[in-house]
């Protein structure tokens, strides 16, 4: 495998940044992750999108130009043969001596891209089965809008959702409302037939699978419904799912060990799960 670090396309075992990088020390940084599939990104016009937003947010520059952004981006994609999977990207705000102050503005950001390969067909299978998940308090920052690398809450909610035998953790606000997963979008299916996902303010991460699902939901003309829900509503729900770049639209089948609607994946996220490519961009 290839990674491409600072300008160059290096071995992926001997990739390395320095060890005063920024997102390093401080987790001063943002990523992005994008589909690949036929060797083609998906939506990777949003994803760009997103990721100078959240650079903005964080006063990083950008880089290198977009157009220089999607070679590399292509370029990595070719190098690793990879015909479905993933393409990551980081960007941090580079290599100082530690200080909490940001770095002199020549310090250039330090920016890596890797891609894999990962078989479509096992995320099909699992969503034929469905995911378990489990509910956390949501005590991560404020800002989570921001998709920085800073994920510790996210990995430790994910961490004890595979260890009670779960996929995905729900972090639950102070209210007792479902704000996101520790790696996707959380929404439901309501008795009448709704899809309700929670707004997207400061406490939830803008998926970009998100937004395409709502265009995918307009076509199949069900009503979408852009407001929190608590976990009882969940499981008084028809259905669950969550959705992500990696997992597109995945039933939610058990919430904390207890089943959700009939407990089995239903036909709605079904339905968005098999339209999303038609829907999303795939630029070449
Ligand atoms: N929420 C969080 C916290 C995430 O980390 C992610 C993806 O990594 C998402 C939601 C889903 O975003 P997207 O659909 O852009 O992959």
């Amino acid at each position: 495998r290839i990674a491409y670090v600072n300008g160059q396309y290096v071995p992926h075992d001997q990739a390395a940044v320095h060890i005063e990088d920024r997102g390093y020390q401080f987790a001063d940084g943002v990523y992005e992750v994008c589909e690949v599939t036929g060797g083609r990104m998906v939506d990777e016009r949003r994803h760009m999108a997103r990721l100078v937003r959240s650079l903005g947010e964080i006063r990083i520059a950008m880089p290198m130009s977009l157009a220089a952004l999607g070679v590399v981006l292509r370029e990595t994609i070719r190098r690793n043969r990879v015909h479905d999977g993933f393409v990551y990207l980081q960007v941090t705000r580079g290599v100082a001596r530690r200080d909490h102050y940001f770095p002199d503005p020549s310090t250039p950001p330090s920016i890596v891209v890797t891609a894999r390969a990962a078989d479509p067909r096992k995320a099909d299978a699992q969503a034929l089965q469905g995911i378990a998940v489990i509910t956390t308090p949501d005590n991560r920052w404020g800002r989570v809008d921001i998709k920085t690398v800073g994920l510790l809450p996210n990995v430790l909610a994910k961490q004890a959702a595979k260890e009670a035998g779960a996929r995905e953790a729900w972090f639950v606000d102070a209210e007792g409302r479902v704000t996101e997963g520790g790696s996707t979008n959380a929404w439901i299916v309501t008795q009448d037939g709704k899809l309700v996902t929670r707004q997207a303010d400061n406490a939830i991460l803008r998926g970009i699978t998100r937004t395409v699902m709502m265009e995918v939901a307009e076509k199949l003309q069900l009503r979408v419904e852009e407001r929190a829900f608590t976990v009882p509503e969940a499981l008084a729900a028809k259905e669950a799912f969550v959705t992500s770049a990696t997992n597109f639209a995945m039933p939610v089948v058990r919430i904390d060990g207890k089943p959700v609607g009939e407990g089995r994946p239903g036909p709605v996220a079904r339905a968005l799960r098999e339209h999303f490519h038609e829907t999303a961009e795939i630029a070449g």
